[in-house]
């Protein structure tokens, strides 16, 4: 099979979202001689309902193989395996039934994505999916008209636990954080000390790890050394803090980030391994 890139084949006015697969052998596979994959811009956060769901599946048995995959590494849906003929109709169907694009691909900007932010998560100190939205309008044109030498991707996360990987898979990192100190509820540090509160949110809890030890699994993780009990009082020296969310995750009814919230951008953020 030929894998080729977004252009080679594609829907009228786009350049993206449509990467053109060719059987080299048409002649004994003919029913799979063209494969093409499109991808689908995703809704933000990937919130779906079971009925849009089944709708597609059903749309795309018709159009196509029926073939799917949630999600492509950048974060579209990807329906797998149709033929030239039936791209139009399925970018139709995709746009006037289900009003939904078609993502990026090639040389473009790629399908912008985010984490489930505050939707979901407690952690979330932006609103990932007016952001992933905002950036998704704002370049339409670059999105679906490969303008670049080289595909570019936004990724938005809503903390540093990074959910959506942004850092290990984007151009263009948008990771929430805050700038002033981490909200401490000295009471609540009190009951994991004493086994009252699971620490990780209980995440752990199917194996006996032992009693819940601060030192060794809060204070001597902060990767940047700012955290000391005092007495009974849990101090973390916020100058120093970076924000990781490692004290967080582990005690969250005790800690929580602090309320003058932002973003760090980091431009050519990728990294070799995630
Ligand atoms: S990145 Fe942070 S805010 Fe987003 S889902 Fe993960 S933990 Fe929650
Ligand atoms: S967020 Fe990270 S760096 Fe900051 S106090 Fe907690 S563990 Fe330390």
């Amino acid at each position: 099979t030929h894998w080729k890139h977004g252009g080679i084949v594609g829907v009228f006015g786009y350049g993206g979202g449509v990467i053109g697969r060719y059987s080299d052998v048409p002649g004994e596979f003919p029913s799979i001689a063209h494969f093409h994959t499109l991808r689908v811009n995703q809704p933000a956060s990937k919130f779906y309902s079971s009925k849009f769901l089944r709708k597609l599946c059903d749309m795309w048995d018709h159009r196509g193989s029926g073939i799917t995959n949630f999600h492509g590494s950048t974060g579209d849906m990807i329906l797998i395996g149709t033929s030239t003929d039936e791209l139009e109709p399925t970018f139709y169907d995709l746009t006037h039934q289900f009003d939904m694009d078609l993502g990026g691909s090639g040389s473009n900007l790629r399908t912008p994505a985010c984490c489930m932010g505050k939707a979901r998560c407690e952690y979330s100190v932006l609103d990932t999916q007016a952001i992933c939205y905002d950036l998704t309008m704002t370049y339409q044109d670059e999105l679906h008209r490969p303008a670049f030498p080289y595909k570019f991707k936004f990724k938005v996360s809503g903390c540093a636990n990074d959910c959506v990987a942004a850092i290990a898979r984007s151009c263009c990192s948008i990771i929430g954080t805050w700038r002033d100190n981490i909200r401490i509820d000295q009471k609540a540090v009190q009951a994991y000390i004493g086994g009252e509160i699971a620490p990780n949110a209980g995440a752990f809890s199917d194996r006996d790890w032992g009693a819940f030890d601060i030192q060794k699994e809060v204070i001597d993780l902060c990767p940047s050394g700012c955290m000391a009990m005092d007495g009974n009082e849990l101090k973390i020296d916020d100058r120093e803090c970076v924000r990781c969310m490692h004290c967080i995750n582990t005690m969250p009814s005790a800690l929580r980030p602090g309320l003058d919230v932002g973003a760090t951008i980091l431009n050519g953020a990728k990294a070799p391994i995630l």
